[in-house]
């Protein structure tokens, strides 16, 4: 990436933001604003509109509209296909301006970003764009004289609620098929990652997208989300963030119309090295991104790190080697490997995770305390805790920061018990040259996704979603229409 083209864009002023609202630019009805703070030097970048109850409101019935018109939701797949290949064309077009803004809001190294972001976005409005005229409905095996038909509708309008930590990739998980099946939608990214978004739909809108068909509403989660979740003209809501909100979610279901709630939660996942690891210095290299990335803000995140006695040592030492040199600090330098924490408040409770990890007698091997605070940004020591035990609370809580908990174990059992004693199920990993032992091991540890010799890396066809209190529904493939579309049988009579 060019060192340059990033600079031209790292103080590029951004105006205020308002709410994208039936294909049109609003402010929150009470004019209500939130700062946008920079993790990079902590100072303010620009505002956000803050919406309410009414705006959110204006927003569904916004989605309402369009999809009652049909101008999407009746369109011919070519068309729609059209559109959203148009999306992915344009994200290609503005990728390096979408990631850099998407840095400056939250944290993310650019390197990884420019990938995560818009690079992964444009390729699932791509996926998509390309799955929906190859999904047929059905003609069910009845008897003589009757004729029963499956059909595939959208189901109307789709609430998306998405974290901070990759907005972007995770609002195209969910608006792509979503939009591809032929639904509305209302977005409300996180307080802390709005500004890539909101740059999105403008996108979107240049790529054609009819009016209403995305609405975009910023401001507070526990207003603006909370009204989304409780709104009578909410079909179905997708939601990526933490079990606690996801929870809550539930509740405004069962306390308005029953809406469908699909929750993609936090995890705790174990990343599981066997001392017949083909090759342990790369499973310690890897373990190391596994972790790390991002500073750790990553649901899937191999924040247990379980290594079989027999090579402990000399793991651990090869891992505290790596970590020595990585290079964390400003997340638009090309050459960095990790960015910057999110936020103060985020920075400030992975702290409390590492006072009390120690209060625990866990043994601090590397890291633990926040670095370059001369900057203002919010940065931290990538960290590692070994002699962790599964009883312990870095064990068993998701830190979502850049905090290894490392458990020795003594032999397969002992390394399944240890997996799955947490009541996360999102990801893990397994490093083994045994292939009986990687597939009894992809068995028995209970998660969505279990990689063997490998961490992280999985596309888009294959589906991401939790096991346990991690969630349910799935992101990604061609699985995830399933959230996005109502299925309807015509029972015909021919007699
Ligand atoms: P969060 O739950 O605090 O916030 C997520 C979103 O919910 C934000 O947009 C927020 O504004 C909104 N929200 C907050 N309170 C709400 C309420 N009362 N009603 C409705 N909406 C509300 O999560 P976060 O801190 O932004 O993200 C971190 C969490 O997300 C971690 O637990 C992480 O593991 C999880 N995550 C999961 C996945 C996955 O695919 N499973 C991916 C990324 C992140």
């Amino acid at each position: 990436m060019d060192q340059a083209a990033v600079d031209a864009l790292r103080h590029k002023a951004v105006p205020s933001q308002r709410l994208f609202i039936g294909g049109a630019w609003s402010e929150a009805r009470e004019r209500a604003a939130l700062d946008v703070v920079s993790p990079l030097d902590g100072r303010r970048l620009t505002s956000i509109a803050d919406a309410d109850a009414g705006d959110v409101d204006r927003a569904v019935t916004a989605a309402r509209n369009a999809f009652d018109a049909g101008t999407w939701s009746r369109a011919a797949p070519a068309f729609r296909k059209k559109v959203l290949h148009k999306i992915a064309d344009l994200i290609e077009a503005h990728a390096l301006e979408l990631a850099v803004l998407g840095v400056r809001d939250n944290g993310t190294e650019i390197g990884m970003a420019f990938k995560a972001e818009p690079g992964s976005a444009a390729g699932t409005f791509r996926y998509y764009a390309e799955a929906l005229d190859k999904i047929y409905g059905e003609i069910a095996p009845t008897q003589d004289g009757v004729l029963g038909l499956i059909h595939r509708e959208p189901v109307g309008v789709v609430g998306a609620i998405v974290p901070w930590n990759f907005p972007m990739m995770i609002g195209a998980w969910k608006l792509a098929p979503a939009l591809a099946a032929g639904n509305s939608v209302v977005l409300k990214p996180a307080e802390g990652a709005s500004l890539s978004l909101l740059r999105l739909a403008e996108l979107c809108a240049e790529a054609g997208l009819p009016e209403g068909v995305l609405n975009v509403v910023t401001g507070r989660g526990q207003v603006a989300g909370e009204a989304l979740g409780l709104h009578m003209g909410v079909d179905v809501l997708a939601f990526t963030g933490s079990g606690g909100v996801g929870r809550r979610l539930l509740e405004y279901s069962a306390r308005s119309n029953l809406k469908r709630i699909y929750l993609e939660l936090g995890g705790k996942s174990p990343n599981i090295v066997f001392a017949d690891a083909p090759d342990l210095e790369r499973a310690a290299t890897v373990s190391i991104s596994g972790i790390f990335r991002n500073s750790g803000q990553v649901c899937v995140a191999g924040s247990r790190l379980l290594v079989e006695k027999r090579v402990h040592n000399d793991f651990v030492e090869k891992l505290v080697d790596r970590v020595g040199k990585l290079k964390v600090g400003d997340p638009l330098d090309v050459t960095t490997n990790i960015g910057a924490v999110s936020s103060a408040e985020q920075l400030e409770k992975n702290l409390r995770y590492v006072a009390q990890a120690r209060e625990e007698g866990a043994g601090l091997k590397a890291g633990g305390s926040r670095i370059l605070e001369e900057t203002g940004g919010y940065y931290m020591a990538p960290t590692v805790f070994d002699d962790v035990s599964p009883a312990m609370t870095l064990a068993q809580e998701e830190v979502f920061g850049p905090v290894l908990a490392v458990i020795p174990f003594e032999d397969e059992a002992e390394a399944i018990r240890i997996a799955n004693a947490t009541d996360y199920g999102l990801a893990a990993a397994v490093w083994t040259s045994d292939l009986a032992r990687a597939h009894r091991m992809v068995r028995a540890v209970n998660a969505g996704v279990v990689h063997v010799n490998t961490y992280g890396g999985a596309d888009n066809t294959v589906p991401l979603g939790g096991h346990k209190q991690s969630g349910n529904g799935h992101d990604k493939s061609l699985h995830a229409f399933d959230k996005y579309i109502n299925l309807k049988t015509a029972w015909i009579d021919l007699t």
